[in-house]
Formats: structure tokens, C-alpha cells, sequence
């Protein structure tokens, strides 16, 4: 949907992160820096990235990366992000086994300008290991490379639905993360049971195929990581958007611990 006609919302990506920055100088189990910076017509921008190391289980860490704002104009996933970042500084038992790389801004100049597109007018999302040469997809893929995930969740908020999906790319563990998260953040928002979402054929909110270019581990990495994406409606309340994708998240990582217990034990 074209956004042109519409006024733009500036927003300003320090109002959203600096108070989990300040959360960071005194809690040493989140630290914060930057990515990357890069200079545009606009001036100089940053890529925050957090890592929280939730408390030692008796695994090595599950590395998980978390994504979110790729399209400047979907600020719900930032938002989750951090408000879920500043819970686990209170309850870091949450994440217990978990070493998290966190991006809640992975399109600055889209989040300040409130756009889909980054300031060069390309979707981000479109452009992943393809030899892109916008600033913000070799700063993200350089964080894809060094932090060799167990996963990958990216947060997306979609306009044209009514409820809750995913991607899944017709992988079966992807699946089997995502149906139970879908079930549990469906207590908040309704889900979306379309039988086409995003013009992509859905069953019970899941879509198995996906688009070209979208963030994902590196191609070289084995084995791959478990790698999903979770929609929330983008015109319901952003609070109800909030809570469902904290669910989802908290959901995701209980189950991937479970589904790595049955492993072992085979
Ligand atoms: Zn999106």
C-alpha cells in the first residue's frame, strides 16, 4: 500500500532504546553497542544491537538472534523487543539457558521516517545475501555470520491482516515452534486462519513458503538454525501487539528447549 499521501510520523529510535540502554550500565547480564553505524543524506545512523545472557543451564547457551523493524513502519516487533528485554533484567530466569543477540532496529532510517523502505527506498527484506550494497544489509549479515545462531526470529506487523501468523518455510521444526507460540499469543489477539495470507497459501496461520531475500542464517551455515518470522495485525492496539509477541517468544524458546530434550534423549 503506498504511504506517500499519508503525513509521515517521525520517530526517534533513541526514545525507544535509551532506556534499556541506561537498564544496561548496571545489569551485567545485558550489554549493549553498536552494530554498525552508516551516513545517509539524513546524517549518521546506528545499529543498536543487545545481548542478553540469560542464567547457565546445563547445556552450552542456545545462541537465538531477534530481529525486528526491518520495515521502518512496523515499530510493534521494536517495541516487544525492548519491553521484553527490560522484563528480563527482573526476571532473567526466563531465559535460563539462552544467550540472546537482539536488533530491535534493524531499518533505522525507515523507523524515523515511518517508512517500509530504508532511505535508499529498497525493502530490506528483499535484499539478504544477494551482494546488497546498502549499509544496514552488510551490517546485518556480518551479525548473522559472527553470531552462528541455534535460531532466528524476525517480528513483522501486517497491515492487511486481522490476526496472528508466521512463516515457517516449510521446515518441520519451524513448525513445531511456531504452532504452540501461535497458540499461546492467540489468548491476546486472534489468530489469522485465512486460507491465503500475504498472498501466500496459510493453514491455521502457518505459511510454509516465503519471499526471496528475507533475513536468514547464512546459506554456507550448518546445520541451519531453526529460522521463523511472527506477524502481528499492525492496526490492533500496539500493547496487545506487544504482549502477543512476548508470549510467542517466551513460547518459541520453551519449546525449542523441549524439543532439544527429546533430542538428546533419542
Ligand atoms: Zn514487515
Amino acid at each position: 500500500m503506498p504511504s506517500s499521501a499519508v503525513t509521515p510520523v517521525l520517530r526517534d529510535t533513541r526514545a525507544l532504546l535509551d532506556p534499556l540502554l541506561k537498564r544496561a550500565e548496571h545489569c551485567p547480564a545485558l550489554t549493549a553497542g553498536a552494530a554498525g553505524s552508516f551516513l545517509s543524506e539524513g546524517g549518521s545512523h546506528e545499529i543498536v544491537r543487545f545481548r542478553f545472557k540469560g542464567p547457565h543451564a546445563e547445556h552450552d547457551p542456545l545462541r537465538i538472534g531477534l530481529f525486528a523493524a526491518l520495515h521502518g513502519d512496523e515499530p510493534a516487533g521494536a517495541e516487544a523487543l525492548v519491553k521484553w528485554m527490560t522484563e528480563l533484567v527482573d526476571e532473567p530466569w526466563r531465559v535460563t539457558g539462552y544467550d540472546l543477540t537482539v536488533i530491535p532496529i534493524c531499518n533505522p532510517t525507515g523507523f524515523e521516517a515511518n517508512t517500509r523502505h530504508n532511505h535508499a527506498g529498497l525493502d530490506l527484506n528483499r535484499q539478504f545475501w544477494q551482494r546488497s550494497s546498502q549499509p544496514e544489509i552488510t551490517i546485518l549479515e556480518r551479525e548473522l555470520i559472527a553470531g552462528n545462531f541455534d535460531g532466528i526470529i524476525t517480528l513483522h506487523s501486517d497491515d492487511t491482516s486481522a490476526g496472528l501468523y508466521g512463516y515457517a518455510h516449510g521446515r518441520l521444526l519451524n513448525e513445531a515452534l511456531l504452532k504452540p507460540a501461535l497458540r499461546a499469543s492467540e489468548r491476546v489477539l486472534p489468530r489469522n486462519r485465512a486460507a491465503m495470507i500475504d498472498g501466500f497459501e496459510a493453514s491455521e496461520g502457518l505459511i510454509h513458503r516465503c519471499f526471496e531475500g528475507v533475513l536468514s542464517a547464512p546459506p554456507q551455515q550448518r546445520p541451519q538454525p531453526f529460522d521463523l518470522i511472527f506477524e502481528t495485525p499492525a492496526l490492533a492496539p500496539v500493547e496487545l501487539q506487544v504482549d502477543a509477541t512476548i508470549v510467542a517468544l517466551e513460547t518459541l524458546l520453551d519449546e525449542y528447549r523441549v524439543f532439544l530434550a527429546h533430542s538428546i534423549n533419542l
